[in-house]
């Protein structure tokens, strides 16, 4: 089983500490599935040189886009050396066209029905050359193979997905595309991901989760189930599902602590071009104002390059980021991924530059832009991630808490993340990712903070319909 390595690996851009956060956690899922006397080796090409000399009766090669290109060339190897070849993932079912022929086998959408029915078919030896999962159900899933994952790799080894999909239908994202002829938004049993959770050694956890929150009924008993387990983690949600009833307080009770939310733009138009409308006209000072008052960092999302976009949406995103004291930020070029609603219309339009996917990475401009040029769009993406994590910026947004506690987490946790890579790279090489574990859990534990919380001395945000920014 390989993941291979996304092209950035090679690329000036490449870091190694982004790549050796979280195991190969899809394909130590699909593993599950395999006899125990099976022979299997899990190679994770970002942390580890792959052994290609090897000739298994079976390769399975999990593709995204940025990996494609490496992953067909190690699948035509393997099949000139006789393995059965299969390729499944986001890549492979938005364009199954494409990876066939590298392929013996090929996997449209989830693998937890499929996979056993190949294998199934395989031992038979009648396999097909196409499985495409129309049965979506996580409840019956095997415990993952979590003894083939190499922990000293990565930093965040206990990583962890509970549901798959998401409610929400953006227009740029993969969800739906590799979702589609079924269910969208599933989740486990509830006690189910309670007993995967206590398997889990340590303390921190790490949700992979597309939208934690996105059930209410499962996150509120899956909350209360973890309550009292001593645990601290991060996830991702909307805004919209931090404003609804008290699900968010829960999340904190059972030890949220930090949580990735895709705000994505500043403009009411850019968000309706995305079919964000979900979080239209909802009340994102209060949202932030109640993660800070539980002490739940944030980790912001933004895309530049929509169509409402000028040349001061940078400079505007960060001062506004900052302002509000999220920890870190991600920031992307809008990438138009095959399959996506964002990609046919543009396709429509004529305005997809190339299908080099090795720059689809959401640091280059593979599509005509409005608004701003390419040149702009390049230069002030890159200047977003300059100003943002800049000392006075870290310095300055970090001050926007009140608690003191809080002001030096949140400057320990985003000067640590981007400060100090070749520290980073030093205990990369000498493997000593699992002793800065213990750091990170205390960087994210508990602080008890009931005063004015941060934001509310800051010019409130008008969310109507008829005014900007709105956010996700
Ligand atoms: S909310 Fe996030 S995961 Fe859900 S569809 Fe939108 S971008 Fe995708």
């Amino acid at each position: 089983m390989i993941l291979p390595a996304l092209t950035e690996a090679k690329s000036p851009y490449w870091r190694p500490i982004k790549y050796s956060l979280f195991p190969p956690l899809g394909l130590a899922t699909l593993a599950a599935y395999c006899n125990a006397d099976d022979d299997i080796d899990l190679q994770d090409e970002h942390v580890e040189e792959l052994n290609t000399d090897d000739a298994p009766d079976l390769v399975i090669i999990q593709v995204y886009i940025t990996n494609a290109f490496r992953a067909y060339k190690l699948a035509d190897h393997y099949r000139l050396k006789g393995s059965y070849v299969c390729l499944g993932g986001l890549h492979v079912t938005s364009l199954p066209e494409e990876a066939a022929p590298h392929a013996d086998s090929i996997f449209i959408g989830p693998g937890e029905e499929t996979f056993p029915r190949f294998l199934n078919d395989f031992r038979n030896k009648r396999q097909l050359k196409k499985y495409v999962s129309f049965e979506r159900s996580i409840e019956q899933v095997p415990s993952i193979r979590r003894d083939l994952i190499k922990r000293n790799h990565y930093l965040v080894p206990n990583s962890i997905v509970v549901t798959r999909g998401c409610p929400h239908h953006c227009s740029f994202c993969y969800k739906d595309a590799f979702f589609e002829g079924g269910k969208s938004f599933y989740t486990q049993k509830t006690d189910d991901a309670l007993a995967e959770i206590d398997r889990l050694p340590g303390k921190h956890l790490y949700f992979l989760d597309d939208h934690l929150l996105g059930n209410q009924k499962f996150a509120a008993n899956l909350f209360e189930g973890m309550k009292g387990m001593n645990r601290v983690f991060q996830g991702a949600s909307t805004v919209d599902a931090i404003l609804r009833g008290n699900l968010i307080e829960k999340a904190a009770e059972a030890g949220m602590r930090s949580v990735f939310i895709g705000f994505e733009t500043l403009s009411n138009k850019n968000l309706m071009q995305s079919n964000k409308k979900q979080n239209l006209g909802r009340d994102y000072n209060e949202a932030i104002r109640r993660l800070h008052s539980l002490g739940i960092m944030i980790n912001g999302s933004f895309v530049f390059g929509l169509d409402e976009d000028d040349e001061d949406v940078f400079d505007r995103t960060v001062e506004w980021a900052v302002k509000n004291a999220l920890t870190t930020c991600t920031f992307h070029i809008l990438t138009p991924y095959p399959g996506t609603g964002l990609y046919k219309e543009m396709q429509q339009q004529g305005r997809i530059l190339h299908s080099n996917w090795d720059l689809y990475d959401t640091r280059n401009v593979v599509y005509k832009t409005r608004g701003l040029n390419e040149q702009a769009l390049k230069k002030g993406y890159d200047h977003a991630y300059t100003s943002f994590y800049s000392w006075s910026n870290i310095f300055k947004a970090s001050m926007q808490h009140e608690h003191p506690k809080h002001i030096l987490k949140h400057f320990a946790y985003a000067a640590g993340w981007k400060k100090f890579e070749p520290v980073w790279n030093f205990i990369i090489k000498t493997k000593g990712l699992n002793n800065i574990l213990p750091v990170l859990e205390s960087v994210l534990s508990k602080v008890n903070y009931k005063k004015k919380p941060v934001g509310s001395n800051l010019p409130q945000v008008n969310t109507s319909l008829k005014e900007q920014p709105l956010f996700t």
